[in-house]
C-alpha cells in the first residue's frame, strides 16, 4: 500500500507538469483560449474554451483539491467571486448567517448585491453558540464561517456550527484564507465547503488576485454541479497565467505559512507586553477568549495575522503605524512581506471595528529586524 504523502511533499508532487512532451519540469502556460476539435468531434485532451477550463487551471484545482482532500476545486478570478458563486447557489428568500465580524466585502456583498434577489441574513457573533441558535430561522440555508475573523481574530467552533447547520438543512462553508489547509481544515471538521482568497497566502507574494472554492466528500454533487455552472456562466475565472502563480506559489506554501507563524507568535508576545499597547487579537496568546479553541482547532499555529489596538483613536494609530520601516502600510495579508494597515478606515462608513485597530500581517523577514523595528517606533 501506497503511504499517504505528507503536506510538503504533495504540495511538489501535485503541481508538477504532467503529460509535458518536453521533460520539463516547470510548468508551461497555455494561454490559449481555446482548443482544437477533431473530426470525429472530440477534443484531443477534454479541454474546448478557457472559459470552461485550461490546463493551468485544471492543475491547481486538482490541487487544491488534493490538500484539502475534498471531491472537487473551483478557482475564481477573486475571493470575492469565489464568495459570490456560493451565494449564489441559494434561491430567493433564503436566509444567510454571516459572523458579525467577517471580511467587510461579504457583509457589503450580501446587503448591497444579493438584498436584491430577496436574500435575507443575520450578522451573528459566531463564538456565542446561542447567538447561533437563536439566529436560524425555517429559511436559513447557509452558515457563512470566518475563523479566525477579520480583522478581530474571533475563534468560532467549527465542527459545533457545522452540527448546527446540518440539522437545520443548511450548508456551512468556512473561509480559510487566514489559516490556509496548513493550520486548519475545515472539510475534516465537516463543512460542506472551505473558500480561499488564494490572493493572500496561496500566492504568497502579493501578485495574483485569485480565489477557490473546495467542496467536502459528503456534500451533495447537485452543490457541485452548481458550483461549476455558476463558474462558467458567471466567468469569473482566474487567467491561466494567475493559476500558473498559485501553482507555483503552493509549492512553497507550508514552509511559508509556518515561518510567518513562527514570526507572529514572538511579535504578539512581545506587543502583549508592551505598556504602550493597549491590546493584541491572536488566539495564540493564552488570554484570548477562545485560547482553548483554538489550540484544538489549529493544533499547529493560529496563523500569522493578529490585530493590536494603540492610541486613542485613528490619528494616533496611523501615526505610529507611519513610524514603521519594515512594516508597509497596505491593506491586504499573507505576502513574504509584512503589512500594516488600519483597518476601520479601509473598512468603510458602517465597519464596526474599533477606531484605533491596527491590522498586522507578517512576513518572512528575519524575526530580529521586524522586532527592532517596533522596539524603535514604540520608543519615539
Ligand atoms: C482578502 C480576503 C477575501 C477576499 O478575497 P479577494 O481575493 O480580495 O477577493 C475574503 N476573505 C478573507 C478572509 C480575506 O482576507
Amino acid at each position: 500500500m501506497t503511504k499517504k504523502l505528507q503536506f510538503e511533499t504533495l504540495a511538489i508532487q501535485s503541481t508538477e507538469p504532467k503529460g509535458d512532451e518536453t521533460g520539463s519540469v516547470a510548468n508551461a502556460i497555455y494561454p490559449s483560449t481555446t482548443f482544437k476539435r477533431e473530426s470525429d468531434g472530440s477534443y484531443h485532451s477534454g479541454f474546448i474554451y478557457t472559459r470552461d477550463n485550461n490546463p493551468n487551471r485544471q492543475l491547481l484545482e486538482n490541487t487544491l483539491c488534493q490538500l484539502d482532500e475534498g471531491k472537487a476545486a473551483f478557482a475564481f478570478a477573486s475571493g470575492m467571486a469565489a464568495i459570490s458563486a456560493v451565494l449564489q447557489t441559494l434561491k430567493t428568500g433564503d436566509h444567510v448567517l454571516v459572523p458579525d465580524d467577517a471580511y467587510y466585502s461579504v457583509h457589503a456583498a450580501v446587503q448591497e448585491i444579493f438584498a436584491r434577489w430577496d436574500l435575507t441574513h443575520t450578522l451573528v457573533d459566531m463564538t456565542d453558540l446561542d447567538a447561533v441558535k437563536a439566529a436560524i430561522q425555517n429559511n436559513t440555508t447557509l452558515i457563512w464561517l470566518e475563523s479566525p475573523s477579520n480583522p478581530l481574530l474571533k475563534v468560532s467552533n467549527i465542527k459545533t456550527i457545522v452540527k448546527l447547520a446540518h440539522q437545520h438543512n443548511a450548508l456551512c462553508v468556512v473561509d480559510n484564507t487566514w489559516c490556509t489547509p496548513v493550520l486548519q481544515r475545515p472539510l475534516e471538521l465537516g463543512a460542506d465547503v472551505v473558500m480561499y482568497s488564494t490572493t493572500k497566502y496561496f500566492g504568497g507574494h502579493s501578485d495574483c488576485l485569485s480565489g477557490a472554492l473546495v467542496v467536502g466528500h459528503q456534500t451533495s454533487n447537485d452543490l457541485v454541479l452548481k458550483l461549476k455552472n455558476i463558474q462558467k456562466l458567471s466567468g469569473a475565472v482566474p487567467s491561466p497565467f494567475d493559476c500558473w502563480l498559485i501553482t507555483r506559489g503552493i509549492k512553497t506554501l507550508k514552509l511559508r505559512v509556518l515561518k510567518q507563524v513562527e514570526n507572529a507568535q514572538k511579535l504578539a508576545a512581545y506587543l502583549h507586553g508592551h505598556e504602550k499597547i493597549k491590546a493584541v487579537h491572536f488566539p495564540d496568546l493564552p488570554h484570548h477568549p477562545q485560547h482553548k479553541l483554538a489550540q484544538i482547532q489549529m493544533p499547529d499555529g493560529c496563523g500569522a495575522m493578529l490585530s493590536i489596538e494603540v492610541g486613542n483613536n485613528q490619528a494616533e494609530a496611523m501615526k505610529l503605524i507611519s513610524q514603521l520601516n519594515l512594516f508597509t502600510v497596505a491593506t491586504s495579508l499573507g505576502g513574504i512581506e509584512s503589512l500594516v494597515e488600519h483597518r476601520k478606515s479601509v473598512e468603510g462608513p458602517t465597519s464596526l471595528t474599533p477606531d484605533n485597530l491596527i491590522r498586522i500581517s507578517v512576513g518572512i523577514e528575519h524575526f530580529d529586524d521586524l522586532i527592532n523595528d517596533w522596539q524603535l517606533t514604540l520608543s519615539l
